[in-house]
């Protein structure tokens, strides 16, 4: 029977060194941490998840500055604002909520991002140095599948590592983290062929393909880690996993439940991430 990995106090151990090492940073130089926090529209889950991040701001002593535009905001109007909170002292970190309405081009507000100020890690620039490992910013939800992993105690090194999903930002950056670590990496997708066979070879897997209970513990390969990605809600309100949790906890090592695996680690990592771009912006390390 595997161990579960809990998120929420890894999360929270997170969230703790972030916390005091911005009131570090406060008392010997007055350093004041801010991130800026755009919605557009009224999309419920963005809503929960900007009130979230605006939460965990406070808890880790940073100043939040949050944006809520009409539906009907213009791509000009959005690129203004960004191009404003670019030049903005007291904002480190610049966060668009995504899904954004469909009239706006998502890629050109990610573009207009200043790189230092997108911890996110989304823009061009930032994504080009996580591939060749010289960054700054980790995007946050594969930044927190790998403290999660290290939370194990499990050595990366040498081990078959499988992700399923390729999106840019989960699959192909987690693979990206992965290989950093010395694991022999696959990425699998929905053309893969096998995906059992592949993911019976796994020592590692990482799923996030949105897709209720889709891995079952018949492709677990016996003492796997498997981290759980995918966030879907069921017809009945309740929040479940890419993972079939009752089968697979029997096969892997160790486990992430969903909710309080994954979830919770995103939202420490921007944190984590807010603050690099704080010290960085002040010249600090
Ligand atoms: P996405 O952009 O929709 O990508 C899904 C990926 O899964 C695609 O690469 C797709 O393959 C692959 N896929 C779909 N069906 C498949 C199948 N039957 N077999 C193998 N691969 C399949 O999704 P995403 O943004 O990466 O998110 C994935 C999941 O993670 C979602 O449930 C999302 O809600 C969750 N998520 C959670 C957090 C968090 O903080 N916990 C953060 C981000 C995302 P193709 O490329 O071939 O289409």
């Amino acid at each position: 029977m595997a161990q579960i990995i809990d998120g929420k106090a890894v999360s929270a151990a997170v969230k703790a060194e972030v916390a005091e090492e911005a009131a570090k940073l406060k008392e010997e130089k007055g350093l004041k941490i801010g991130l800026a926090v755009v919605i557009v529209g009224n999309n419920p889950a963005s809503r929960v998840y900007v009130n979230n991040k605006k939460k965990a701001c406070e808890a880790v002593g940073f100043q939040s500055f949050e944006y809520a535009l009409e539906e009907s905001t213009t791509q000009e109007q959005l690129l203004d604002l960004v191009n404003v909170l670019n030049r903005d002292a007291r904002v480190n970190g610049i966060l668009v909520q995504l899904p954004l309405p469909k009239h706006i081009d998502e890629k050109a507000i990610i573009n207009a991002i200043s790189p230092d100020k997108d911890v996110d890690a989304f823009h061009p620039i930032n994504v080009g140095k996580i591939m060749i490992g010289d960054y700054s910013f980790l995007p946050c939800t594969p930044a927190g599948v790998m403290r999660l992993i290290e939370s194990t105690g499990t050595d990366i090194t040498g081990k078959q590592c499988v992700v399923i999903g390729r999106s840019n930002i989960v699959g192909k950056p987690q693979a990206m983290l992965l290989l950093q670590k010395n694991g022999t990496v696959t990425i699998c997708h929905s053309k893969t062929k096998n995906l059992k066979e592949v993911c019976l070879g796994a020592d590692i897997l990482v799923v996030a393909i949105g897709r209720a209970n889709f891995v079952t513990g018949d492709m677990i390969k016996e003492g796997a880690v498997v981290i759980d990605v995918g966030m879907n809600r069921l017809e009945n309100g309740k929040l479940c996993g890419d993972v079939e949790f009752e089968s697979a906890e029997k096969k892997a090592s160790f486990i992430t439940p969903v909710p309080g695996g994954v979830g919770p680690m995103t939202i420490a990592m921007l944190m984590k991430n807010t603050l690099t771009a704080a010290k960085q912006q002040a010249g600090i390390e």
